[in-house]
């Protein structure tokens, strides 16, 4: 399908020069199909493609963007922090500045090790806590993403206590075994498996909000089970709050639910937009990390001046404007809005929401896990996708990815989503 002359004439090319035609596959728009659109500049809740057209963006960088595009303070931060050098590999005062930020806000965390990303943050998480707790096998659940490091690139074996499988060619078989894969919001499930093997765990990672299969909230009392658990058998708890950090409350979801991790990572929020991660917990653990101590990890551009500046910039706005309770109603009016909508189509589906992140499933029944939201309508997302599109709003391309909003989208311009929804939905339902 063309997005009009320029557009075609950029994913022609990028399909010729890059895997895919992307560096990062959702974006390819395999799930929903059609050609993608290539966008040359966003402004507050809104993008604009190389064509000239204006979209209400949902997908805010998949999370990153939390006061819009461009948001000011962001840009001046950035622009005053490039102007003195965009990197030294040294240190420099943004990272304690950022670091002071980070853990005046999630108070497990008493110390910070910055990264480049999400992937970097877990990996190296998951390597502290093998290295603290000598043992070598980790539990993760299904649907959850935690990056493409070869440990959590696996899928559940056979039967609920076998280890993973390789879900990638090239991920190792020795490295996925030792990753058992659960399902998300079955603490009856986790329970089974540490009483056959708790004594190898070396850590539970868990989206505490899973957000990679579409937002799926955690059960009353998972997460909790999940902290009894690591408590009862020497295990750490590491919560990856790259989705969750900063969004759904100042110190994230550990701070909404009343659950302390061991470990925390972050990313997204924490830059700005520009490449971040970080990971840390209590100062003990955290002096096991080189230099203070024996376990590995460095970067070039770790904790990168630009990158640093932007996050302070925006962590510094959120702590004085605190938008949470803002951002929740927001939510709400989108989530109340899409459900009407739906009921007014006569089309089947749930809504499923913590404060500013949310997913519409075209699914008759609960979305409370994988074996459930597998069951969402795919060609209806694909169909509605491609009509919100056509109504100037871009939505993840894929059922089972996460929404967002930010600070810039106000009554007004949730109401336009909603108005596009209907539409789209309407023609859905007479197509
Ligand atoms: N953990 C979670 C919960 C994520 O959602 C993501 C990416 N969306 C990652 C880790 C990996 O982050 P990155 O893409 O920055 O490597």
């Amino acid at each position: 399908m063309s997005r009009g002359p320029v557009n075609d004439a950029l994913w022609r090319e990028a399909q010729e020069l890059l895997p895919g035609g992307v560096n990062s596959p959702v974006r390819a728009f395999r799930a929903v199909g059609g050609t993608p659109v290539f966008f040359d500049r966003g402004e507050g809740p809104y993008l604009f493609d190389v064509e000239g057209r204006r979209y209400v963006d949902l997908v805010g960088s998949w999370g990153p963007l939390i006061l819009g595009h461009a948001h000011p303070r962001i840009v001046a931060a950035a622009r005053e922090a490039v102007e003195r050098g965009s990197s030294f590999g040294a240190p420099s005062p943004g990272e304690v500045d950022l670091a002071r930020r980070v853990l005046v806000m999630v108070p497990s965390m008493e110390q910070v090790r910055f990264v480049n990303s999400g992937t970097e943050a877990v990996m190296s998480a998951i390597r502290l806590a093998r290295a603290a707790t000598g043992r070598d096998v980790i539990v993760k659940f299904e649907g959850c993403y935690h990056g493409h490091a070869d440990s959590l690139l696996v899928a559940a074996g056979s039967g609920a206590l076998t280890l993973g499988i390789p879900d990638s060619p090239g991920v190792p078989g020795v490295l996925a075994a030792l990753t058992a894969v659960l399902p998300y919001n079955d603490l009856a499930a986790a329970e089974a498996f540490f009483a056959a093997r708790g004594s190898e765990v070396a850590c539970i990672i868990v989206e505490p909000i899973a957000a990679n299969m579409g937002v799926v909230p955690p059960r009353l009392g998972f997460l909790e089970g999940l902290r009894a658990l690591c408590d009862r058998h020497g295990a750490l708890l590491l919560f990856d709050e790259v989705m969750t950090g900063f969004r759904v409350a100042a110190g994230g979801a550990q701070e909404l639910y009343g659950v302390r991790p061991d470990l925390t990572t972050l990313s997204k929020i924490l830059g700005g937009g520009f490449p971040s991660g970080a990971y840390g917990g209590p100062r003990a653990l955290m002096q096991m990390i080189a230099p203070a101590g024996p376990v590995y990890q460095a970067g070039t551009l770790s904790g990168n001046p630009v990158a640093m500046a932007a996050g302070a910039a925006q962590l510094a706005v959120l702590a004085e404007t605190k938008p949470w309770p803002a951002l929740d109603a927001r939510g709400a009016r989108l989530a109340a809005g899409l459900a009407d909508a739906c009921a007014a189509a006569g089309i089947a589906a749930t809504v499923t929401r913590v404060g500013s992140m949310g997913t519409l499933f075209f699914l008759d029944g609960e979305a409370e896990d994988f074996a459930a939201v597998k069951r969402a309508d795919t060609g209806r997302f694909a169909r509605f996708h491609a009509a919100m599109l056509e109504r100037g709003v871009y939505l993840p391309p894929s059922q089972f990815e996460a929404w967002f909003l930010s600070t810039a989208h106000d009554d007004a311009v949730i109401d336009e989503v909603i108005k596009a929804a209907r539409g789209a939905l309407t023609a859905l339902a007479v197509a």
